[in-house]
């Protein structure tokens, strides 16, 4: 790896030598944000919080000051006036650009709210008390705005708040695309037989959850000797550093695909994450241009290999074996029937993938209308449950399993629709994957990961965050952002035909 390192940088001119080396304290700082936030939301004692979103304020400001420094727009410069097409230094200058937008008051305001925000949310859902959570979340929804004002939009705010985590993507082009799913995955819904998922509900020790989490993050790809697995509230995926990211899951002992799945989900964006280390990106590009391609990653492995017939043939007899009094008796067709059993549910962690996006809907309708200023804080527990009984027949019963559920709004609006983004990106991909390697299945039976990551690194992880998703499909596909292949994924999977 040194003499590969070594043998690029010499390739590299000077100025941009000099930009990397400036980013690399960048990265170095927010290595620092990143580990505090990850012991904030896994290890840190109750009494800590307080001082925590202080840390994090602070913190938050020298990251600030320094990405918005004078000497980084002279090193952005230095690069374009030699190289006016390079690729780090325009990825730098779109960040730096919406750097400087904000000024470092209200970026550490935004951090101490955000903190503040995620403590009270964890205490109002615990006690389902939407109250002690209301003036947080209004408190983060004002500074939000703020900030859209900041950056700058041309339709609505809420595309300057998208943008930053899918970059070119507007609510005006979202909304077809949602509206379009909504007929075809209510149809599939009508299709479903009713759901029995009896056997994920026996008791699974969670000593040998913890176990198996491990063995099958491995199986998928992500490498236990540079990353590792903590218990939280809300699963995430945490890039702390270079080798080292950091998954999240919470453990369930009579709802196994609470923590299996989301170690799966989990461990796709951490593949992603790896890769940028394995394939030795410099740190200027070593990330997705946006969260809907990370989160293609992540739905591919959870839902296309992780629920598929041909990955469990191999895997099952090693479930089994964690799990011996609760799947013993569980043949491989009824635990595959159950780990895609769909119907209409009320919490988005644990929808199928096939009701899921509809989830992401109201999501999407409804922080695009608090963000815009359509919707207030106060009125979001009742539009909840109205866009609920909207898009999936139900309403919920209080709001620890409505409006409270999510940990998002604690410290962003404009994120959600990126899930749905990377459900659409993940079948694109895999069916030009799959024209290029052999169908999944294929691979999957005989347990062959690799012809897979090796695609993956070749045509996406290798570039890092050089293109927009939008550009990553044009070059792949051919073609435009098109929900067809994800519609044509779950016909054949969900439809009457399968
Ligand atoms: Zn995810």
């Amino acid at each position: 790896m040194t003499a590969t390192t070594t043998a690029s940088e010499q390739a590299v001119r000077p100025e941009v030598q000099a930009l990397r080396g400036y980013t690399e304290q960048l990265v170095a700082i927010r290595s620092g944000l990143a580990l505090l936030g990850w012991d904030q939301k896994t290890k840190l004692p109750r009494k800590g919080h307080a001082d925590r979103g202080r840390q994090l304020g602070v913190l938050a400001g020298v990251l600030h000051e320094r990405a918005t420094s004078p000497e980084l727009g002279k090193l952005i410069s230095a690069v374009e006036d030699v190289d006016a097409d390079n690729v780090e230094a325009r990825v730098m200058r779109r960040s730096y650009r919406l750097s400087t937008c904000l000024p470092a008051k209200h970026v550490v305001e935004f951090t101490q709210a955000a903190a503040n925000a995620n403590q009270a949310w964890e205490e109002a859902r615990e006690r389902d008390d939407f109250d002690l959570f209301a003036p947080h979340l209004e408190r983060v929804l004002e500074l939000s705005r703020t900030s859209a004002e900041l950056y700058g939009y041309e339709t609505e705010p809420y595309d300057a708040l998208h943008d930053l985590y899918e970059e070119g993507m507007t609510a005006a082009e979202l909304e077809p695309i949602f509206a379009g799913l909504r007929d075809p995955i209510n149809e599939l819904i009508e299709q479903q037989p009713e759901a029995d998922v009896s056997a994920l509900t026996r008791t699974f020790p969670l000593a040998s959850q913890v176990e198996y989490c491990e063995r099958i993050a491995a199986v998928m790809g992500f490498d236990m000797e540079a990353g590792r697995i903590d218990e939280t509230v809300h699963p995430f995926c945490s890039g702390v550093g270079m080798h080292d990211t950091r998954l999240t899951t919470r453990y369930q002992s009579d709802w196994l695909p609470a923590s299996l799945f989301s170690v799966i989900h989990e461990a796709g964006h951490g593949i992603y994450d790896q890769g940028f280390d394995r394939l030795g990106l410099p740190r200027t590009i070593a990330d997705a241009p946006g969260l809907g391609m990370h989160e293609s990653q992540s739905r591919m492995y959870e839902n296309v290999i992780g629920r598929s017939r041909a990955f469990w043939e191999l895997e099952y007899p090693e479930l089994q074996r964690a799990f011996p009094t609760a799947l013993g008796d569980v043949d491989l067709d009824s635990f595959v029937r159950q780990i895609n059993a769909a119907q209409r549910s009320l919490i988005r962690v644990e929808a199928d993938e096939l009701t899921y996006n509809l989830h992401i809907a109201i999501r999407f309708e409804l922080e695009r209308a608090m963000t815009n200023g359509d919707l207030q804080v106060r009125d979001l527990p009742e539009a909840w449950n109205a866009a609920y009984e909207k898009w999936l027949g139900l309403r919920p019963p209080n709001n620890r399993d409505g409006c409270l559920q999510d940990v998002h709004w604690t410290s962003s609006f404009g994120y959600f629709p990126t899930y749905t983004l990377g459900n659409i990106y993940a079948a694109q991909f895999v069916e030009a994957c799959e024209a290029q390697i052999g169908s999944f299945d294929d691979h999957l039976r005989r347990g062959e990961l690799g012809p897979i990551h090796g695609w993956f690194d070749e045509n996406i992880y290798r570039h890092g965050r050089s293109f927009t998703g939008r550009e990553f499909v044009e070059r792949i596909t051919g073609g435009p952002i098109s929900p067809e292949p994800l519609l044509r994924y779950l016909d054949g999977k969900f439809g009457r035909s399968a």
